[in-house]
């Protein structure tokens, strides 16, 4: 007989966003299993920037001091460096602080940069290994590598399910309540589900449009040979290639993109044609260890038509595919686990009805469409550019070749890594969680983020007198802020969270900015730290708390 397990939610794919998932059910207490068929955590570096808004995600959870000691050196500059070659003349470049400095220079920043991180450099590989380590220690959590999503139907009162250990022919019956498929951009969940992409494919560029050779390697003399100033990201603008590298470590290990034909001898490239490749963009043969290399495709700005059917639920790359310019592909996988794992959580503890999952798709599907359309424009702005014949010629020519580029790829580097408004700027207007005050959100632009407690948006961030973040101060769950020096009566909101079983903490801060900032003497804050709320008293107490949660 077939062994059965009993679960909540069954999570299959153990990247960023199921891994972030497990992370949010298992600190509320919730069981889940999470199944993936690789033998751990990515080895490849793949994503290499994780957002401020997601760092705030980590924070959340106590870890975010733990994911910025991660990557670089701490003193390993962030800047991101446009060039000829590697090391070739430099077109461009954007200076960013290290990670021994973000969390000073965070504290100076204000306007589209108050927040209370700042972003950090740092390839997902290293990220996934802190996100397993602190679902794993969370006892409600069963996580397995090796393991597969083989089957599953959803019952209506469940989903049964069939798992198996790669090595092992006996597959496991799993009993939840919910699957959520976070299984990635070839989903077996959405495709059994039948769910179409929407969006657009297939855009062709002269770089990041089309086939990327990928080439995972250690290169020693990469620093020692190079004239210019290190930088965590080199982009090669050149009339020959077009290649991108980053980072991995600071030491020795880097993760190469070169843009490729879109034939089959891209998918029949050896080791000795990697090597050729990378020498051509560092512009000297400097030696280097493959440790893997593989292609993949550039041009994606797809999002899938559904993200549930059912009690089955998907998130991350399963949903929505990017070109990976501005790198929203991972932030926005963290993002959808973030928004999901409170929902799953209070419906199964019956604390809100299950309608309040339908929310999911309703707020996600928009910010993924919001999202995957500025990281086309991002590849437009850097891919449709073309470097001139003479870019590297010691001519006059040359020269004015030279500048022409540096004075564009000055501007284009700012408007890639640069984008609080992307960062910070996504809302959930709409949604029938907001309760909305009749003001108007601020403009949705990728460079520019403007602070509003507009219900359906991030709290305005502000550091607080004793030197920690605003956000230090809410809860895990719900946080009712309460602002300014007149104290206003927030015991309707205590005895009505307490009537529906909802974790809500009351937040007092006396200043008189804050409540200006706010423009509200009391805010109420969801647990994925969005503004539900924003009123002048306590009297419609009840009614918002059950709207926020699904019951409005
Ligand atoms: C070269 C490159 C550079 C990138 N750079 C960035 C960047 O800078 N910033 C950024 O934000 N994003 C970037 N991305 C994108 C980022 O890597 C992905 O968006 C991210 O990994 C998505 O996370 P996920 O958890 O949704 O999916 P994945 O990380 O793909 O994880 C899905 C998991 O599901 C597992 N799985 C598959 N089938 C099953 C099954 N049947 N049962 C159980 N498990 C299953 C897979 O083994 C896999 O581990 C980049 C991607 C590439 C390729």
């Amino acid at each position: 007989m077939t062994a059965l397990l009993i679960t909540d939610v069954l999570i299959a794919g153990g990247g960023p966003c199921g891994l972030m998932l497990a992370n949010e059910l298992g600190r509320r207490g919730i069981r889940c299993l999470l199944v993936d068929p690789k033998p751990g955590t990515a080895f490849n570096p793949q994503a290499n920037a994780t957002q401020a808004r997601t760092m705030e995600h980590f924070r959340h959870l106590g870890f975010a001091p733990e994911i910025r000691a991660k990557g670089l050196p701490s003193d390993h500059p962030t800047d991101i460096a446009y060039l000829t070659r590697f090391s070739g003349a430099e077109l461009a470049r954007l200076r960013l602080p290290t990670a021994a400095a973000a969390p000073q220079v965070i504290k100076n920043l204000s306007g589209s940069w108050s927040a209370a991180e700042l972003p950090h450099r740092v390839s997902q590989k290293y990220v996934e290994v802190s996100l397993r380590q602190h679902a794993q220690q969370r006892p409600s959590v069963d996580i397995r590598y090796g393991w597969q999503l083989k089957s599953f139907t959803d019952t209506g009162s469940g989903v049964e399910a069939l798992v198996q250990a790669i090595d092992d022919t006996e597959p496991l019956a799993v009993r939840a309540a919910y699957l959520v498929g976070a299984d990635g951009a070839r989903s077996f969940v959405r495709s059994q589900l039948g769910i179409a992409w929407g969006g657009a494919t297939g855009f062709k560029r002269n770089f990041m449009g089309g086939k990327m050779l990928a080439v995972y390697l250690k290169a020693p003399d990469f620093y020692a040979r190079n004239p210019n100033d290190r930088a965590w990201m080199y982009v090669v603008v050149n009339p020959q290639l077009r290649a991108f590298i980053m980072s991995v470590d600071g030491v020795d290990e880097f993760a190469f993109h070169i843009q490729m034909n879109d034939d089959a001898a891209t998918e029949a490239l050896t080791e000795a044609d990697a090597r050729r490749l990378f020498a051509q963009a560092y512009g000297q043969d400097i030696g280097i260890e493959i440790l893997s290399m593989a292609t993949w495709l550039a041009g994606h700005a797809l999002v899938a038509e559904r993200f549930q059917k059912g009690r089955i639920f998907l998130g991350g790359d399963a949903v929505h595919l990017f070109t990976p310019t501005g790198g929203l592909g991972y932030n926005t996988a963290v993002e959808d686990a973030v928004n999901l794992g409170w929902k799953l959580a209070a419906v199964l503890k019956g604390q809100a009805p299950a309608a309040l999952l339908d929310s999911y798709e309703l707020e996600r599907k928009p910010l993924a469409v919001r999202n995957t359309t500025y990281a086309r424009q991002l590849a437009d702005s850097i891919g449709l550019f073309d470097a001139a014949p003479e870019l590297e010629d010691d001519t006059p020519a040359g020269a004015q070749a030279r500048a022409a580029a540096s004075a564009y790829l000055n501007g284009h580097v700012r408007r890639e890594f640069n984008i609080p408004g992307i960062t910070f700027g996504g809302r959930y207007d709409g949604s029938p969680l907001i309760v909305p005050d009749g003001s108007t959100p601020p403009p949705d632009q990728p460079n520019h983020y403007v602070p509003s407690a507009c219900p359906g948006g991030r709290p305005p961030h502000a550091w607080l007198d004793d030197g920690r973040s605003l956000y230090d101060s809410f809860n895990f769950e719900w946080t009712l802020l309460v602002l300014g020096p007149e104290v206003p009566d927030a015991r309707r909101f205590e005895q009505a969270a307490q009537q529906m079983g909802l974790d809500l903490k009351v937040a007092r801060h006396a200043s008189a900015e804050l409540a200006t900032l706010y423009e509200a003497p009391l805010v109420l804050i969801r647990p994925d730290q969005i503004v539900a709320w924003r009123g002048p008293d306590a009297t419609r107490a009840t009614e918002v708390l059950a709207r926020a949660i699904g019951n409005g």
